[in-house]
């Protein structure tokens, strides 16, 4: 007989049930419609996901439906979305600064029965709409929207009870699907169940990983719809910790320091770019350690050496998070191990990470897929397992069959400490006559000169060489741009091989960016006319990025 033990727990129900037993009374403050701060309590969110999975499950009476969300980071947001999936639907936050067309992508693949819009985006949501069929119920959420005639969720969620009978759901069920950000094809919809996001969010309580406890005030200002913010509202849900949602304005530097001092931000999420961005704020501000007790979580990209030690001058801690869409999204973090003497810390925090509790990794070699030595240096794919890796790709999406481990079309090393270091992705990888050129690294090495603000070298067509590395590059302003190729191409004689050398520097004003502001290669490509990576000569990109393999 196979014991059964331990039901229930492993769904967002719990969160629910966490919040009005344990929680109810703690504060938390949010973005309103008219982008002031107001102070809400959890007791609140819990009503107001009550009366929204009442007004939703009557629009949409389907077991199992796809509402989807085209909202920023705000409470009405969270809510319609642990009501979804408490209720035992599926939730699809759309990202409102994708492209139509990866929009029109997304509509093709999921069967949306409701769309759930805050009103600044009403005409986004009218022309998805009218793109599906009009099949899509519209509700407006929050303050009304002009020449917008839809519903509004929170006006017929106003007459709904306080109280609603969650169901007891099979933690494996779906509950939320995620786009990737489509900086290397088509978004992919990523399936999340309940199972794998509470293990995340568990993960992410752990002192050695995130931390989040009861006493932190967390401030998410990763995009919801990107990846779940890190998974971090649904470890500070679990945790009790307040939290700090600025809205739509996610990415504004000023105000996010702003809320950082204001609120005693104590765990602060975001990519490396906005984290920059309010760091810069807050040091030309001129406050003594205004990080002093925070600690910021970053990922999405690669959190150079010298964002580590500005955050430390600040006073705060960073802590560099790996992961992908499709690994929930944190596998690896990078945090100071005991045993580390200072300089060795504040290294190690410039690595991608170690992966945390439930999650192993693996090497192989590009060519031979023989495993590749943990030494810090011989670099491989990077695989990886685990709880909450990978669920599914959305019906469609998958390309492969079902395996242990996720290939993640990362290129990384990994030292003797577990340390991981990505050098770059198998799709930006350049292949200049036969041997590998890492452009993550080159960039990390352009970075290092003086007058270089941002970097991306692209791998372009070459008659003979098949292809050879050109660097993009932002100058700081009052860098002399005419001497900045040749500055940038004697600083990298002796820290890499000589054949990785650009053969040209050309300065732009900036550089384009995803709506989730990582570096958009793909653009660069497209508009300095290179053809795209799995098309380019000598490209690595055979495999589709994402997928599983034996
Ligand atoms: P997309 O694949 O469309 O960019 P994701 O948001 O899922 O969407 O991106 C995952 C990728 O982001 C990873 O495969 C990796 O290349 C990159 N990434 C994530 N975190 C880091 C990090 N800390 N350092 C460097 N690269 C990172």
């Amino acid at each position: 007989m196979r014991p059964e033990i331990g039901r229930g727990g492993l769904t967002v129900g719990h969160l629910l049930w966490r919040m009005g037993h344990l929680f109810s009374g703690k504060k938390y403050w949010t973005a309103d419609d008219s982008r002031n701060m107001v102070c809400r309590t959890y007791g609140d969110l819990l009503a107001m996901s009550a009366q929204y999975a009442a007004v939703l499950t009557q629009a949409a009476p389907q077991p199992g439906a796809c509402i989807a969300t085209l909202a920023w980071n705000h409470d009405r947001h969270l809510g319609v979305i642990l009501a979804t999936s408490a209720v035992g639907d599926v939730v699809v936050p759309l990202n409102p600064r994708s492209s139509v067309e990866h929009l029109h992508h997304v509509l093709a693949k999921v069967p949306i029965s409701v769309l759930v819009f805050d009103a600044d985006l009403a005409d986004l949501a009218h022309s998805l709409r009218a793109h599906a069929g009009g099949e899509m119920t519209l509700l407006r959420s929050g303050a009304a929207a002009p020449d917008c005639d839809c519903p509004g969720l929170d006006e017929l969620a106003t007459s709904q009870p306080t109280s609603f009978d969650w169901p007891m759901l099979d933690e494996n069920r779906p509950m939320l699907v995620s786009y990737t950000s489509g900086t290397t094809g088509m978004p992919k919809g990523v399936v999340y169940s309940h199972r794998s996001q509470m293990l995340h969010a568990m993960m992410a309580l752990g002192v050695d990983t995130l931390g989040v406890c009861e006493a932190d005030v967390v401030l998410p200002a990763a995009a919801f719809f990107h990846a779940n913010s890190q998974g971090l509202p649904y470890a500070a849900l679990l945790a009790g910790a307040s939290m700090v949602l600025p809205g739509r304005r996610a990415g504004d530097g000023p105000f996010l320091a702003e809320l950082v001092e204001s609120y005693k931000v104590t765990c602060f999420g975001a990519v490396p770019t906005v984290v920059h961005r309010v760091a810069e704020v807050l040091r030309s501000a001129g406050t003594p350690t205004p990080l002093a007790g925070t600690r910021m979580i970053s990922g999405g990209s690669a959190v150079d050496r010298a964002l580590v030690d500005r955050v430390a001058d600040l006073g705060g801690q960073m802590i560099q998070v790996w992961g992908m869409t499709e690994t929930s999204p944190i596998a690896a973090v990078s945090r100071p191990r005991g045993w580390l003497d200072p300089e060795s810390s504040r290294h190690s925090q410039s690595a991608q990470g170690v992966p945390v509790a439930g999650v192993e990794f693996e090497l192989r070699d590009l060519e031979t897929q023989e495993p590749v030595e943990w030494n810090g240096r011989s670099t491989g794919e990077l695989n990886c397992r685990g709880p909450w890796i990978i669920n599914d790709y959305l019906w469609g999406d998958w390309q492969g069959e079902s395996h242990d481990w996720l290939g993640t079309g990362d290129v990384a090393s990994i030292d003797e400490s577990g340390y991981m270091r990505i050098v770059d992705r198998l799709k930006d990888l350049v292949k200049s006559g036969g041997e590998w050129i890492a452009t993550r690294r080159l960039e990390e090495a352009i970075l290092q000169v003086d007058g270089v603000v941002e970097c991306a070298v692209v791998g372009i067509p070459h008659p003979e060489w098949g292809e050879r590395p050109v660097a993009y590059v932002v100058a700081r302003e009052c860098a002399d741009v005419d001497s900045l190729g040749a500055r940038i191409r004697s600083a990298l004689v002796g820290s890499v091989p000589k054949f990785w050398l650009p053969d040209d520097v050309r300065v732009l004003d900036r550089l384009p960016r995803t709506p989730n502001e990582k570096i958009d290669k793909m653009a660069l490509r497209r508009a300095m006319d290179v053809p795209p990576a799995d098309q380019a000569a000598g490209s690595a990109a055979g495999r589709p990025e994402g997928a599983a393999r034996p």
